[in-house]
């Protein structure tokens, strides 16, 4: 598959199909926290980067044994906003696939445009960032193509909660340094209480950057969401974040230990074994290959199953 990846388990969306809508890595930032890689093609032009008749053949393909995911993503190698027939594929997905929930994740940096807000009506829940609200920190921290300011950004996010029904989760990640004083966490804040979307979502670095920078640690998030005190807020980084106790084959009996007595979601296992959600992930994945587990929703939430025998 060449447009399509996973179904792979994510803190914010659970089990998700991955769908690439631009190559890497156009997009119309170059984020200093990118977990993809610095960009090579800084554009705010729309195009169609991928040709939508191969991604909804993908995407038929997958379909076609109705595997249960908790959404369908547009994320991946870049901004997929910049995607010009993403309100094609959306509208596609909606008519023959509509028990799927579609999610959306955005640097935000389109949604003040008509064409691209329209193309969004129809998604369930779009993730936009918003990793700064003065244009000074915007720059250092998004390093956006000439021309983008925080404001386009924040209107892009006003649009998107006045103008559609879908769930907005807005996410902000804090970088050491850069993105994290008072002042800048202050206007933040401010401007998420004025825009109110359905939950804020606060993270950190979590996996390589692109360019050597650092996260904070879980209790400096605590401390930003209570300063900022407003009610919808996730914390997503992980809280019990330590360096494995044990070698990877060792991790893997422990997690079918664990999972062959009940089912449970990947976050639990974690936390059970004090080790990170990227370790249990892994050796999910490892388990998964040798027949050993597999993962079933229950209550709409995905748990790792241990098979016996
Ligand atoms: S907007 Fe997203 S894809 Fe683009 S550089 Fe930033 S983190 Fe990477």
């Amino acid at each position: 598959m060449k447009y399509i990846f996973g179904p792979v388990f994510s803190r914010r969306l659970g089990f998700s199909l991955g769908v690439d809508l631009v190559p890497h890595k156009v997009c119309s930032m170059d984020c200093l926290y990118c977990e993809v890689g610095p960009t090579t093609e800084k554009t705010a032009e729309r195009a169609e980067y991928v040709p939508l008749d191969g991604v909804k053949r993908e995407l038929s393909l997958f379909l076609s044994s109705s595997p249960e995911v908790d959404y369908i993503t547009f994320s991946g190698y870049g901004e997929p906003t910049l995607f010009s027939r993403l309100g094609e594929l959306v509208s596609w997905l909606k008519e023959n696939y509509p028990n799927y929930r579609l999610a959306l994740l955005t640097n935000a940096s389109l949604l003040n445009r008509d064409d691209v807000i329209n193309d969004v009506k129809g998604i369930d829940a779009v993730l936009p960032s918003l990793d700064a609200a003065s244009q000074e920190v915007f720059e250092k921290v998004n390093r956006p193509v000439q021309g983008l300011t925080v404001d386009t950004v924040i209107e892009g996010i006003e649009r998107l909660l006045k103008e559609t029904g879908c769930r907005v989760w807005v996410e902000t990640l804090f970088v050491k340094g850069i993105n994290d004083s008072p002042q800048e966490i202050d206007r933040i804040g401010e401007v998420i209480h004025r825009l109110s979307p359905h939950k804020w979502q606060i993270n950190t670095v979590a996996r390589p950057p692109a360019y050597g920078v650092e996260g904070l640690s879980y209790e400096d998030l605590r401390q930003i969401a209570e300063r900022v005190g407003y009610p919808a807020t996730e914390i997503v980084a992980r809280s019990k974040a330590r360096k494995r106790k044990f070698p990877f084959s060792q991790l893997k009996e422990e997690v079918y230990r664990i999972v062959v007595r009940r089912p449970c979601p990947v976050e639990e296992i974690a936390d059970a074994l004090g080790v990170l959600t990227e370790e249990v992930e892994e050796a999910v994945e490892s388990l998964k290959r040798e027949g050993k587990v597999k993962e079933v929703i229950y209550g709409g939430e995905p748990y790792v199953k241990g098979l016996s025998g």
